[in-house]
């Protein structure tokens, strides 16, 4: 068993765990570009103590030698309260936005945990110009 075993991916449009990354086909070298992520952006994720996206990677492979992490998001409030596991006053939504630079063309790769469903990926190619 390998961990590529164990990541599970699909079309975001119809499976709700898959990561989706929203960022420009195109950048320039060097300038910041926003790169947002996210889960459920059709099929909205239940976010409950009992059942959450509990983090995001999001990670870069440039088109030649070894893979680098860009970030690192946790979620990290469900609804747990005081007065019980659904009664909290505030929730993390599993959404995010990294300002990144890049000085080579690539795949951004996105890597997401559900509390119940386990690991998720997705990709999307950039190229730097
Ligand atoms: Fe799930």
């Amino acid at each position: 068993m390998k961990l590529g075993d164990v990541l599970r991916s699909g079309d975001w449009k119809s499976e709700k765990h898959v990561p989706v990354i929203e960022a420009p086909d195109t950048v320039a070298a060097g300038q910041p570009v926003d790169i947002k992520i996210s889960i459920g952006e059709e099929i909205p994720h239940p976010n409950t103590a009992e059942h959450h996206i509990r983090w995001i990677k999001l990670l870069f492979q440039p088109n030649e030698g070894f893979t680098f992490e860009l970030a690192d998001v946790q979620f990290a409030a469900h609804g747990e309260g005081l007065k019980g596991p659904a009664e909290g006053p505030c929730y993390t939504e599993p959404s995010a936005a990294v300002t990144v630079r890049l000085k080579e063309s690539g795949t951004l790769l996105a890597l997401s945990y559900c509390n119940i469903h386990g690991l998720w990926e997705s990709s999307k190619a950039i190229t730097v110009e």
